[in-house]
């Protein structure tokens, strides 16, 4: 994955950002790392198909997590801990 790649829109150069957004899926929240190019002459942002298979992957990775800590919870609920 490129750190910086050429704007499409201004051909300036772009660098990748990360920004914590929040995801709703399925009856979950999970908060996910994005990652994404932000342009700072012309202010757009975009993905690459790369990218979003990153991203794709940190949703999956992110439910798997709430998942668990559902069933953990459930765990200690049942033994009243
Ligand atoms: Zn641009």
């Amino acid at each position: 994955m490129k750190k910086s790649i050429e704007c499409p829109y201004c051909s300036e150069v772009c660098a990748l950002v990360s920004d914590y957004n929040d995801v709703h899926l399925k009856g979950k929240t999970v908060s996910v790392d994005f990652l994404s190019y932000q342009c700072d002459s012309c202010e757009q942002s975009f993905t690459t198909t790369e990218i979003d298979e990153v991203n794709l992957e940190r949703i999956e990775k992110a439910c798997r997590i709430w998942d668990r800590k559902q069933k953990i919870s459930n765990v200690l609920k049942q033994k009243n801990l």
